[in-house]
């Protein structure tokens, strides 16, 4: 018996399976080649460094889908067996064809193997199973994060009838022509059994009904994938492997000065200027919907959804854009020189990028936590490509919020971003003998105090009792003082390279004069920035968080938490120390090194942790639309009957006390930074009996903290721009 020994009118079944075949492979080398072109009209992009580190992804996140099994269970388990299923089943499938395509032949060795074909007999069920949860989760269970449409649907149904011919066509041959073998296979023996009883002529049409259902479905599939979601079948590894290696704080430098004065084109507006990986990145979403999932802007409300900015940008590329960018360039074509160099294809888009494809609030919705690119299980790249189109429209495009104009002006006028006198900066440090780097120049550590520590009332208090806590273990550090400068990190992640390289530039040049040993930051922004960002303009230093620091100064023994403090906080990790920086751990033993703290986890907590809504310059402008960020972080604390929340960065210190009073639970959740609990648990006796919250005696203890300080810390996260003149 043999699939393709009959006769179709005048055509040898075989011919006319080779003709299929090669039909639908020309199909999807076509589709195929034309996404391959469309990918290299993106802009130039290094990635193929450090194959070693790659391949190690591909194996944890591809091969074992760690990142899908991490969270979501089901959906990881469902596509674990899909996913397994069709690696397994290619081999029974290039079998398949090859016995059709040239009859009589065998895969050498495999073919009579019990093992193999027990794998595909299991493999065929699994595939089962995994369809069949797919459509539970699909049609029952329903989570939001889901596109619902008639495709995924379709696309189960396939893979479900390429299971099921498949089983159907070796049960009936096992029922016609059982071998040896057939032993290693349960179930298609089973259905062997069932159709025993069928006349031989039931049998031999069901075997070919399964066995050419198969080898049509196969090929209809090849057809159908580039033009489907499942092109991520093919995309999605190369995807993972190509993924960037780069730190996760840095975001892609230009030559700002070059690009001025040559008046080449700042971000992206087209969709050519966009890297060819970000392309890549459009063909590999799988729609799984775990980025918005994740994303505060998205669960607050906001028109930001990052799974349909990834989507709309591949619409836009696929359906808007392809002719002309497929279109060769032509040196006599119009203005085509001057599009060549600023690495734009001739022609004018159909829609506008940015406006009309990718709406400019949903840009400017992005708080920067990167809690999309954690979630994708493909490692989509979401944050550089809102911030390049960011950089188009404030650089540009000259389409800006108010409030960020303001930013921008104060933090050019006065080096913060409040328009408080630069000649106040270190004002926090009157009175406390606090030294600056002029008359302590050999210091092991300068202490970055950031904007906010150096002007915010609430986080002049941190500032203070990191410095205390400095002293106490004997540690060697001095402060800028007035030389010190915001250092970007806001206006960078706006969109304004200009004026981020103008801060850099100048802080870089005030480091350099003191060549710092270590710096120490109090503000996960700046610890990134000074750490990570600056190196690409020459300024490399050792950059340490303060929460990194007190951890080491507890262990070494050179801090010793003794006072009580009988509470059971929750530590609200902030995006730029966590997500960021891996940076988890210290924190969390440094408050449980105080003698009484008790630690519980929202649900939202380390890799999964909620933005507190300031990231991404979100801080010095309003929420316009949906909930606030803050408040929704505060229910999540409020969720876990918390009595107090620790955290290690300024601006989440101000946007949960902003929340807090919004909420009206100012007096019972009291905030406050890892620094102020450590420093009231390592107080000397004597010093703790001062009453918290005196003036520059920063209160630890979050039951009083508040209640007794109310007024003294207004947050200046939403303050007007001219409050600090
Ligand atoms: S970075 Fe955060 S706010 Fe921006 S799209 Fe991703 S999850 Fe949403
Ligand atoms: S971008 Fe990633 S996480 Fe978001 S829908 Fe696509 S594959 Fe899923």
């Amino acid at each position: 018996m043999h699939p393709t020994g009959d006769w179709l009118g005048p055509l040898p079944t075989w011919l006319l399976l080779w003709l299929l075949t090669v039909g639908a492979v020309v199909a999807f080398l076509w589709s195929a080649g034309r996404l391959v072109r469309l990918l290299r009209a993106g802009a130039p992009d290094p990635r193929f460094d450090r194959p070693w580190e790659r391949l190690r992804q591909v194996v944890t996140d591809v091969l074992g889908h760690g990142r899908l099994l991490a969270t979501r269970r089901y959906s990881g388990l469902l596509h674990l067996f899909i996913f397994w299923g069709f690696v397994i089943l290619t081999i029974g499938t290039i079998e398949h064809f090859l016995h059709g395509l040239v009859p009589g032949a065998q895969l050498p060795l495999l073919g009579a193997w019990g093992p193999y074909r027990f794998s595909q007999d299991l493999f065929n069920v699994l595939v089962l199973v995994g369809v069949a949860m797919a459509f539970y989760q699909r049609l029952v269970l329903r989570p939001p994060r889901l596109t619902y449409n008639a495709d995924a649907l379709l696309i189960l149904g396939l893979i479900g009838a390429l299971m099921v011919t498949n089983l159907l066509a070796a049960g009936a041959r096992i029922a016609l022509h059982p071998l040896p073998v057939d032993g290693w296979m349960p179930v298609s023996q089973t259905i062997a059994g069932l159709l025993r009883g069928a006349p031989p002529g039931w049998q031999e049409a069901l075997y070919r009904v399964g066995w050419w259902g198969h080898v049509l479905l196969v090929l209809g599939f090849l057809v159908y994938i580039p033009h489907s979601k499942h092109l991520h079948i093919v995309t999605a590894a190369p995807n993972v492997y190509l993924r960037s290696l780069r730190p996760k704080g840095e975001l892609r430098p230009i030559d700002i000065e070059r690009a001025l004065e040559n008046d080449e084109p700042v971000g992206v507006s087209r969709i050519e200027q966009l890297s060819w990986k970000d392309l890549l990145d459009t063909y590999s979403c799988t729609e799984c919907g775990r980025c918005q999932a994740e994303c505060p802007a998205s669960l607050s409300g906001k028109e930001l959804s990052p799974k349909y900015l990834i989507l709309d940008l591949k619409e836009h590329l696929l359906h808007d854009e392809a002719a002309r960018l497929l279109t060769r360039r032509s040196p006599t074509s119009g203005n085509g020189e001057a599009e060549a160099a600023s690495g734009a294809a001739p022609g004018e888009p159909r829609r506008a990028l940015v406006g009309e494809v990718i709406h400019d609030q949903v840009l400017w919705d992005c708080v920067t936590c990167r809690a999309c690119m954690d979630a994708c299980p493909v490692f989509i790249e979401h944050v550089p490509k809102i911030v390049e189109m960011r950089r188009h429209l404030v650089m540009e495009a000259s389409r800006i919020l108010p409030e960020w104009q303001k930013l921008f002006d104060n933090v050019e006028a006065s080096g913060n971003p409040w328009r408080f006198p630069r000649h106040a900066r270190a004002d926090w440090a009157k009175g406390l003998g606090i030294p600056t780097l002029a008359e302590r120049p050999d210091a092991e550590y300068i202490f970055w105090v950031g904007c906010a520590g150096s002007y915010d009332e609430r986080n002049i208090k941190v500032s203070q009792a990191l410095a205390r806590l400095l002293e106490r273990a004997g540690v060697s550090y001095a402060i800028l003082g007035r030389e010190e400068s915001c250092t970007g990190d806001p206006v960078r992640r706006v969109g304004n390279e200009y004026l981020f390289q103008m801060q850099a530039q100048q802080n870089i040049a005030t480091l350099q004069q003191y060549m710092p040993k270590k710096i120490v930051t109090a503000c996960p922004h700046c610890f990134n920035t000074l750490g990570v960002e600056y190196r690409a303009f020459g300024g490399s230093f050792e950059v340490i968080h303060h929460a990194q620091l007190l951890d080491r100064l507890v262990a070494e023994g050179r801090l010793r938490p003794q006072e009580r403090l009988a509470a059971t906080l929750t530590y609200h990790d902030p995006c730029y120390l966590g997500r960021y920086h891996d940076i988890y751990d210290p924190p969390r033993r440094a408050l449980e090194a105080i003698p009484g703290v008790r630690l519980t986890e929202m649900e939202r907590h380390r890799e999964r942790g909620f933005c507190c809504g300031a990231g991404g310059g979100h801080a010095f402008c309003e929420e316009r639309t949906g909930r606030r960020i803050n408040h929704l972080r505060v229910e999540q604390a409020l969720a876990v009957q918390p009595q107090g929340v620790a955290t290690a960065c300024p601006y989440c210190l101000m946007m949960f006390e902003d929340g807090a009073r919004a909420k009206e639970v100012y007096e019972t959740l009291p905030v406050a930074d890892v620094a102020e609990l450590l420093e009231r648990a390592t107080r000397p006796a004597e010093a703790s009996s001062a009453p918290p919250g005196a003036r520059g005696e920063p209160s630890a203890t979050p039951p009083t903290t508040q209640g007794e300080e109310q007024g003294a810390g207004q947050p200046l996260a939403r303050r007007g721009p001219q409050d600090g003149s």
